[in-house]
């Protein structure tokens, strides 16, 4: 008999990518098989971001355009993510057809809400505080090489624009143990590149005497780990025994993303971070002077209400001053509920050339620092065909996107040494020196 079919669409960041990954794995348990086609499918969830306005219109646009499917074959249509648990009663109300709205907290009770949702109509899944020990092992995982482990679910910072801590709920950390033994398996089944996941892995605690510097020892130590990487840190929490691990172990990656948001204290204030414009230059000095090849990213948001052209001008010089490899910078778009949004917001035309400035400060830092990877060569762990389609790509252990070409067949899965010959804007071309496997990582996933 043929399998029931399912189809999950992600939007947002890798937590909910990580999540959807657990959704899929979940139905795969119950005798799901995936589907590309809407047509075939019995489950479809849509599975979205809150952080920022675009995705969640998205999802309304979606929402529209498969109600038809519900006079066929379609069973149950959710709505899952940050927006279904902030967004309940809008989508029942805009969408009155969807049957399922679960938040990324009911994710272990994916089984029983279906079941539900066949008989119940608009069903609202609960808020829970188990998500955090989803089994890694059922993860259907669709990163070609890296697997993500959640080691932390929520937030309990109050930042002024942000609305996660309304959708997912207060920190709960992920037991230690649980945390190695889903490094182990993912080893096992062939990845080497483990990235631990959380909104704000630098406050993971487990019990009163481990906290993160603890964690990245235990899982750079799991044997088989070749390369460890975690996501999101927050600078005021950020361990400098954390730097000096990373300087220490050849395992962890030479890489953090230190969200900065704004270089103006006043703004920082307004935004509620916790740190002021000095202590975040501090802190990448000190980080810097323990690892001084580690590659910086941020995040930054222009025109958030208040901002003035002197508190922008303090963000680019903190830009300068913190030489990132790569920014993520966005407009800042009111989240309906924050304290910020309450707030004028500056003009649009002002905060979209201010965007502007920041994207024209920041390129010729980055392209100055790939420019530096000229005549090196890197270790690349390759994750399959570039864009274009004509080489190969994969990443550097400081993240970096490097696109080769080479004389063999390389594996996907596999590390090689890359010869850079040239930088572009965001990434390295260069050739591959072997073209053999150096160090198998897998059976490949892609
Ligand atoms: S640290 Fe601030 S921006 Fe990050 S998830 Fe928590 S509240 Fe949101």
């Amino acid at each position: 008999m043929a399998k029931p079919k399912f189809l999950i669409k992600t939007w947002g960041c890798q937590m909910n990518v990580l999540d959807s990954d657990k959704l899929a794995g979940t139905l795969m348990d119950l005798g799901y098989e995936p589907t590309p086609s809407e047509d075939e499918a019995e489950v479809i969830l849509l599975n979205t971001c809150s952080v920022r306005e675009g995705p969640e219109n998205k999802v309304f646009t979606e929402l529209g355009r498969l109600r038809p499917l519900k006079k066929n074959k379609l069973k149950v249509l959710g709505v899952v993510g940050c927006v279904a648990q902030q967004e309940k009663a809008a989508i029942f109300s805009r969408a009155p057809y969807v049957d399922l709205v679960m938040g990324p907290r009911s994710i272990m009770h994916l089984p029983e809400l279906l079941e539900q949702a066949r008989h119940q109509k608009a069903l609202e899944a609960e808020f829970r505080d188990d998500s955090v020990l989803y089994p890694g092992g059922k993860i259907s995982r669709s990163h070609p090489v890296k697997a993500f482990v959640t080691v932390m679910e929520g937030c309990s910072k109050k930042c002024a624009y942000c609305i996660v801590p309304f959708t997912r709920g207060r920190e709960i950390y992920r037991p230690l143990e649980s945390i190695l033994s889903e490094t182990r398996e993912a080893v096992d089944s062939g990845f080497t590149e483990i990235e631990l996941l959380g909104q704000n892995v630098n406050c993971w605690k487990d019990g009163a005497t481990k906290g993160f510097a603890d964690l990245l020892e235990a899982v750079s130590g799991v044997e088989g780990v070749k390369r460890l990487r975690f996501t999101t840190s927050h600078p005021r929490h950020f361990p400098l025994e954390a730097a000096l691990l990373m300087a220490e172990r050849p395992n962890i990656c030479h890489y953090l993303h230190l969200p900065l948001q704004s270089g103006s204290t006043k703004i920082l204030k307004a935004m509620r971070r916790q740190y002021d414009k000095e202590w975040y230059l501090d802190l990448v000095r000190q980080i810097r002077s323990r690892v001084p090849d580690i590659a910086l990213s941020t995040d930054v948001i222009v025109g958030f209400p208040g901002e003035t052209e002197e508190d922008f001008l303090e963000t680019l010089e903190v830009v300068r001053e913190a030489e990132y490899d790569a920014i993520f910078s966005f407009r800042y778009s009111p989240r309906p509920g924050t304290p910020a949004a309450k707030a004028e917001p500056v003009a649009g035309e002002v905060a979209r050339e201010r965007h502007q400035r920041l994207l024209d400060a920041q390129l010729p830092i980055q392209t100055r620092r790939l420019k530096a990877f000229a005549g090196r060569t890197i270790e690349v762990l390759v994750e399959g065909r570039s864009k274009r389609g004509t080489e190969w790509m994969g990443r550097s252990g400081d993240n970096k996107v490097v696109n080769f070409t080479s004389t063999g067949q390389p594996s996907v899965n596999t590390y090689l040494q890359v010869t850079v010959e040239r930088a572009g804007a965001n990434s390295l071309f260069g050739k591959a020196v072997t073209a053999k496997n150096e160090a198998p990582g897998a059976k490949c996933k892609a």
